[in-house]
C-alpha cells in the first residue's frame, strides 16, 4: 500500500530539518517494506514569494488528499523580513493558522520527554522531578482566543482593542476524548488545566471534561488552574502524564514544558482531526538566527516523522525504531550545537540525520 505524505518544509531551518526527516522516512520504508510517495508544497514566506499568499487553495486541497503532512516551520525575523510589512492575515504564520483550520486539526499533541542522556541540560534539579519527565500536552487548537472576534478601534482619541475567548461544548468534548484516549495508552492520568475561578469558558470546559471522564473510569482526572500549573511544571514536573488545556494556555505551557527537556530542538508535535489524518511538525519555529548554517537540530523534525508513523499510519514498531535510534545516538554522546555539553561530540544537522539512520539500520 502506498501512503501519500505531503512535505511542507517552509522557511528558515525548515528545509534543512525536513530533508533529514525525509531521509529517515526513506530508511524506514526500505527496511520495513513500505511505499511512501511525497509531494513538496510551499507554505509561509516561501509561498508568499511565489504566489503572494502564505497558503494557496491548491496546497490546501493537496494536503487534504494526503495521509499526513510533515511540516518544517514558517516565519522569519519580523524586524527585517519584508513578509512582516504585509497585513497580518497575509503573513507567513497566517498560512499555518489557515492550514490548521482548513484541515480541522483541533487537537495538538506536544510531548515533553527528558532523554536520560540530556539530564544535564534540564534546568530543573533531579531532586524536583524524582522519577522522570515524560508528559504529553494536548492543546485545543482551533478555538478560543486565537480564533475569536477581535478588533482595534479609536474612540474619542483613545486606542482600544479586544479579543474574545469562546468555546462550545462540542469543541471541548472532541479534544477531551483525544486526551483521554491518549492517557489510556500512557499512565492513565489527565490534568485538565483552566482558569475556572475567573472565566466562564473555563467553567464550561470543566463541566464538559467531567462528563467525558465518566466514559474513562480507569483514568484519574484532576483539575488545575493555569497559574498553578505553570508553577507545578517547574516544581514537580514528574507528576504529569497528560495535560489537557485550551488553545492559549496550551501554547504557553507547552513552550514552558519544552524547556524541561533542555532544547526546543528536541520536541516534535502532532495535530490531529477526527480521522487518522495529521499534521506533524517540530515544536520550534523557523530559527532564522541559525538558518543555512547546518547547525540546526533535526531531532524534533525526525521525531515528528515518528509521530506521523504512529498516529496517522498506525506503524508503532517503525515509530519506536526511530525513537530508540534517537536515544542511542544521544547515549553515544553525539550532540548538535543547541544541546552540546562538555566531552560530547559536536555534529551538524546532516551528520545527526545520518547517525540516526545508521542506528535504525
Ligand atoms: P524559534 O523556535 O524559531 O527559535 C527560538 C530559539 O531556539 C532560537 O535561538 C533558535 O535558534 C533556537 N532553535 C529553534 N529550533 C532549533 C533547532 N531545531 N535547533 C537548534 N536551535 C533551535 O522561535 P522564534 O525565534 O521566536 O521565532 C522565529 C520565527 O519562527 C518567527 O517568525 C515565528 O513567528 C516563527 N514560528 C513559527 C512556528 C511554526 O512554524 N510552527 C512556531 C514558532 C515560531
Amino acid at each position: 500500500m502506498e501512503y501519500k505524505i505531503v512535505l511542507m518544509p517552509g522557511d528558515g531551518i525548515g528545509p534543512e530539518i525536513i530533508k533529514e526527516a525525509k531521509k529517515v522516512l526513506d530508511t524506514i520504508a526500505k527496511i520495513y517494506g513500505h511505499e511512501f510517495s511525497y509531494e513538496e508544497l510551499l507554505l509561509g514566506g516561501k509561498s508568499i514569494d511565489v504566489y503572494g499568499e502564505p497558503l494557496t487553495d491548491v496546497a490546501i486541497e493537496k494536503a487534504k488528499k494526503a495521509d499526513a503532512v510533515l511540516m518544517g516551520a514558517v516565519g522569519a525575523d519580523a524586524k527585517t523580513s519584508p513578509w512582516y510589512k504585509l497585513d497580518p492575515e497575509k503573513r507567513p504564520e497566517a498560512g499555518l493558522l489557515k492550514l490548521r483550520k482548513e484541515l480541522k486539526l483541533f487537537a495538538n499533541l506536544r510531548p515533553a520527554y527528558l532523554h536520560n542522556a540530556l539530564k544535564e541540560s534540564c534546568p530543573i534539579k533531579e531532586q524536583f522531578y524524582q522519577t522522570e519527565i515524560n508528559l504529553m500536552i494536548v492543546r485545543e487548537l482551533t478555538g478560543g482566543l486565537y480564533f475569536g472576534e477581535r478588533n482595534t478601534t479609536v474612540e474619542s482619541g483613545i486606542r482600544k482593542a479586544f479579543d474574545t475567548l469562546t468555546y462550545d461544548e462540542n469543541e471541548i468534548r472532541r479534544v477531551a476524548k483525544k486526551a483521554f484516549d491518549i492517557a489510556m495508552k500512557r499512565k492513565k492520568k489527565v490534568t485538565s488545566v483552566d482558569k475556572a475561578n475567573v472565566l466562564d469558558s473555563s467553567r464550561l470546559w470543566r463541566t464538559i471534561i467531567e462528563e467525558v471522564a465518566m466514559a474513562y473510569p480507569e483514568v484519574t482526572l484532576e483539575h488545575m488552574l493555569v497559574d498553578n500549573c505553570a508553577m507545578q511544571l517547574i516544581s514537580n514536573p514528574g507528576q504529569f502524564d497528560v495535560i489537557l488545556t485550551e488553545n492559549m494556555f496550551g501554547d504557553i505551557l507547552s513552550d514552558e514544558a519544552s524547556m524541561l527537556t533542555g532544547s526546543i530542538g528536541m520536541l516534535p508535535s502532532a495535530s490531529l482531526n477526527e480521522t487518522s489524518f495529521g499534521l506533524y511538525e517540530p515544536s520550534h519555529g523557523s530559527a532564522p538566527d541559525i538558518a543555512g548554517k547546518g547547525i540546526a537540530n533535526p531531532v524534533a523534525a525526525i521525531l515528528s516523522a515518528a509521530m506521523l508513523l504512529r498516529y496517522s499510519l498506525s506503524m508503532d514498531t517503525e515509530a519506536n525504531a526511530i525513537e530508540n535510534a534517537v536515544n542511542e545516538v544521544l547515549n553515544a554522546g553525539y550532540r548538535t550545537l543547541d544541546i552540546m555539553s562538555e566531552n560530547k561530540i559536536r555534529v551538524s544537522t546532516e551528520e545527526m540525520g545520518d547517525l540516526i539512520i545508521k542506528k535504525i539500520q
